[in-house]
């Protein structure tokens, strides 16, 4: 069956009750295409969760962008993965690197988080990525593999998973990949998923690019054939973010 064409828009710490309205009144009043094209997910901060699930329309999910890696208890500041299913969040953005490099999760860790959130029925957008140093010191593969791998130790169904492979060096930065880069990561993460879990999750897991992906950029890089859709940073906050999920269409 073919992947579904998948677009995140991960809202980061932004946004005030009357911003979170207005982006999703925008959202809402949209021509996209139908979710039998392109499945849509935005990842509002915790604190908007509730608010944005019931202002949004039927057709869009919500995702946190974070889990605690266990059980929930004395965890202060955590949010846990029953909390979520509790509240009717079907995903989670999980390994992100804002959270990797600032909050020090390692590749164990992320692997640890997915793993859980997944055991409680959530769905789990893991995200990999190698910094500007890696890829020029050629370790691209090596990097984005290890972290894959610490997710594939802990995980045996990968049915709920979507693998966003994020460059460093392009989020935030407006230095996007380009789609022959794009390509050629995710095309050696299908492969990795072939070799080492099997073919049938290799052929059937979204591998989704994120890193400055804008309006202008998104159809070049849709039309690769190893880019299942994209996990979009600053421009989900935009109007372009609707062009975004129309590069689903390049697919058809
Ligand atoms: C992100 O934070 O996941 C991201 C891809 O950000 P941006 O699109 O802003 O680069």
């Amino acid at each position: 069956m073919a992947r579904k064409f998948f677009v995140g828009g991960n809202w980061k710490c932004n946004g005030t009750t009357e911003e979170v309205k207005k982006i999703v009144t925008m959202l809402n009043k949209a021509e996209v295409p139908s979710d039998d094209v392109v499945e849509v997910v935005v990842s509002p901060p915790f604190i908007f969760l509730s608010f944005v699930k019931s202002l949004m329309r039927s057709d869009f999910e919500v995702a946190a962008q974070n889990c605690w890696v266990r059980k929930g208890g004395a965890f202060t500041g955590e949010i846990s993965a029953e909390m979520l299913v509790n509240l009717g969040i079907p995903w989670v953005i999980l390994g992100h690197s804002e959270r990797r490099s600032l909050l020090k999760e390692s590749d164990e860790f992320v692997g640890d988080k997915v793993s859980y959130a997944l055991s409680q029925g959530l769905k789990v957008i893991a995200c990999v990525g190698e910094t500007l140093e890696q890829r020029e010191s050629g370790s691209t593969m090596a990097v984005v593999a290890a972290q894959t791998k610490a997710i594939s130790d802990k995980v045996s169904n990968w049915t709920n998973v979507v693998l966003a492979y994020e460059p460093v060096w392009a989020i935030g930065t407006g230095k996007v990949a380009t789609p022959a880069q794009a390509q050629e990561v995710h095309s050696d993460l299908r492969k990795w998923l072939k070799d080492n879990v099997s073919a049938e999750v290799a052929e059937s897991t979204r591998i989704i690019y994120g890193g400055s992906v804008n309006g202008a950029n998104c159809k070049e890089l849709a039309a690769q054939p190893d880019v299942d859709g994209f996990l979009v940073g600053g421009a989900s906050l935009k109007p372009e973010f609707i062009d975004i999920i129309k590069s689903a269409t390049v697919k058809q």
